[in-house]
């Protein structure tokens, strides 16, 4: 069975609507890693078009914030402004989905967090160390997180723990290969790799063959619907550079 991989939709139906249409017919389930709201300017319209599709789904930590779960006083005013927005803005019902997302799955080979397998909601592993420290925290092969934003895989490298990164190659079908890693497929809404465009994966679970790729999409019509709801200038502005 070959998975649609997405990950920090953060509430941009466009970004959401052009993976899937670039996806087109590569996939027969989604696996969500998280932060479906939080930042944009579609919380309702991303929740309500994920759960038409076959799929599972993490908590994150903006799912979190959206629901009044965390203290969100360690979040940049910015960040705080969009929470608050957020909360406001969802129905009723897509409250309630948020609030049964589970933190951590395992299916098969796979352990699936938002952030880390040791911290599932808050951490981020952003280099080798991190990942290392966490690979003693699941016992599948292979374990996938969000939360960054930025798309990559940690492979252990040796007995002793050693482990490196390996950018993406985008488009470019890479086999697992039984050494265990730590990957991330980038964010759908809100890139932070200095690139722009929409991040995804596709993974076959039978063969483990893992695929990132990148999609461009309309952020000026993103951006229109953030101003319209008063949304922070710096949130509307970091889309276009990919921070
Ligand atoms: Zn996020």
């Amino acid at each position: 069975m070959r998975i649609l991989i997405i990950s920090d939709i953060h509430a941009n139906l466009t970004a959401f609507e052009t993976v899937l249409e670039d996806a087109k017919n590569d996939w027969e389930y989604v696996w969500c890693l998280g932060d479906v709201v939080g930042y944009g300017p579609d919380p309702n319209e991303c929740v309500n078009l994920l759960r038409t599709l076959p799929h599972l789904c993490l908590a994150g930590n903006h799912d979190w914030a959206a629901l009044g779960r965390l203290d969100i006083r360690t979040f940049n005013p910015d960040a705080r402004k969009a929470v608050d927005w957020t909360r406001d803005t969802l129905t009723p019902d897509n409250t309630m989905y948020l609030e049964a997302l589970p933190t951590t799955f395992v299916i098969g080979s796979y352990t699936l967090a938002h952030g880390s397998p040791r911290e599932p909601v808050w951490e981020y592993i952003l280099e080798p160390l991190i990942a290392a420290l966490n690979f003693p925290h699941f016992e599948t092969p292979y374990c996938l997180v969000g939360h960054t934003h930025q798309p990559i895989i940690y492979e252990q490298i040796s007995e002793n723990g050693d482990t490196e990164a390996i950018m993406p190659a985008y488009g470019q079908p890479r086999q697992l290969n039984g050494h265990r890693q730590i990957i991330n497929p980038g964010s759908v809404g809100q890139p932070r790799d200095a690139n722009p465009d929409a991040a995804y994966a596709i993974l076959d679970i039978e063969s483990n063959r893992w695929e990132h790729r990148r999609v461009p999409y309309d952020i000026a019509a993103v951006q229109k619907r953030m101003r319209g709801h008063d949304l922070p200038e710096r949130l509307i502005a970091r889309l276009e550079h990919g921070w």
